[in-house]
């Protein structure tokens, strides 16, 4: 290894809160100016002393200093000891299906992200690496679930779209001394929310896309993990395989997750209101929100979650044309897939973001919505939700599937 990520010459942050962390650790000054924000090194190669001798950075496939940074800001908000960043979530998902070999098995939830069904089903399953999927928030289901060559189990909590709970601590019990690793994708909670290493977790996935970067202007993906042995594996297949972030693009994380704190409060704050709005409604049939107190994993949530993130599913009375109606006639939410930005999205699962599962076990209901709740004023954000859903049935004049 030409470079350590772990740099020993960056003061140790590991004693500051969380929101200091988020500013400061891997992003001291620039050493070279003093520049006080840590410059993006648009830079493909580093000039060598002599042949060989060089200052920790020799090619930006391998490394690049913008890069270092972040990945040391990441280790440090999700408490392990290192952290690689990818080109993507999905790329950050390929490099850890690196530790498997054809015929291990990989157990996942049954609503696990589309994306990261379809790499392991349609991809790796051509490869020979076997996959079932089954309710992870049933614990007994795990365990029933569990096979001999079960080398991975990968969870996601909460879930997408019905921000169903898993309870990361009960699976790393059922998961120790077999030889799997645990994998926890940590998307819609972000570390400031949940910090799944604390609770048993091996590695700790990110779409970076999402509230990390914050700011819906960057496709990036990270690991965080403890295991050196993994570190050295997951690094080498990465430098074999080239799915790398820009420097830009790691710039753009890094200052997107300076505000990650004060982000996660307020979205998590507006989603609480959205969810009591919602559940006052008349055209609402169901709200999905793992703040409120009926929420099946309310009770789990709150002890491995600090709050309850920005995410917001529900369903409508009636049929899809109503659901289609609101999602169509918002004017704060967008209609757009992705979430976690500061600006609020809506979608339909059904038709947009969930499509590709219609005819399996994890198909959605038509009649869902899902909210990304941004950081908007609250009052405009409830207002806009109110027009939208006054309005009631409406035939949309273009389709749901030809408006995408
Ligand atoms: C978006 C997403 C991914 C995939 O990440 P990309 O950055 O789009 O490749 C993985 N997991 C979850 C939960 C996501 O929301």
């Amino acid at each position: 290894m030409t470079h350590d990520t772990n740099d020993m010459t960056q003061p140790d942050w590991s004693d500051a809160r969380f929101e200091t962390r988020a500013i400061h650790a891997g992003q001291e000054p620039d050493p070279a100016t003093g520049a006080v924000i840590t410059p993006v090194y648009l830079t493909s190669t580093y000039c060598q002393e002599a042949i060989g001798v060089f200052k920790g950075y020799e090619y930006s496939r391998t490394d690049n200093p913008t890069r270092t940074a972040l990945q040391e800001a990441l280790a440090s908000l999700e408490g392990g000891a290192w952290a690689l960043s990818y080109a993507s979530g999905l790329a950050a998902t390929q490099n850890l299906a690196y530790l498997l070999r054809p015929g291990d098995h990989v157990l996942l939830s049954n609503d696990t992200y589309g994306g990261t069904y379809r790499l392991f089903a349609k991809v790796l399953g051509n490869y020979g690496i076997e996959m079932t999927m089954t309710d992870l928030a049933d614990l007994d289901a795990v365990r029933a679930a569990m096979q001999r060559n079960t080398k991975m189990v990968w969870v996601e909590t909460p879930t997408n779209p019905y921000l169903r709970i898993v309870d990361i601590a009960g699976i790393a019990e059922i998961v120790s001394g077999t030889g799997a690793w645990l994998v926890v994708d940590n998307t819609f909670a972000s570390p400031y929310l949940q910090t799944p290493l604390d609770h048993g977790a091996d590695f700790v996935l990110h779409s970076m896309t999402k509230y990390l970067g914050g700011h819906s202007d960057v496709v990036a993906g990270a690991v965080i993990g403890n295991d050196p042995e993994a570190f050295e594996t997951l690094k080498f297949h990465q430098n074999a395989a080239g799915a790398v972030p820009g420097p830009f693009d790691a710039w753009l994380i890094l200052r997107g997750i300076k505000t990650l704190g004060v982000r996660m409060r307020e979205h998590s704050a507006n989603a609480r209101r959205v969810a009591a709005f919602l559940q006052d409604h008349p055209s609402v049939a169901k709200v999905y929100y793992p703040g409120l107190p009926e929420h099946p994993g309310h009770e789990v949530a709150a002890r491995q979650m600090r709050d309850f993130s920005g995410m917001v599913s529900f369903t409508v009375n009636g049929s899809y044309e109503d659901a289609a109606g609101i999602v169509e006639s918002t004017r704060v939410f967008s209609l757009a897939e992705s979430l976690g930005g500061v600006e609020s999205l809506v979608e339909h699962p059904g038709r947009m973001t969930h499509a590709s599962v219609a005819g399996t076990d994890a198909e959605v209901e038509d009649t869902l919505i899902r909210l990304s709740v941004g950081i908007e004023h609250i009052d405009d954000i409830i207002a806009d939700l109110e027009q939208a859903m006054g309005q009631g049935v409406r035939v949309p004049t273009v389709s749901a599937t030809t408006a995408r």
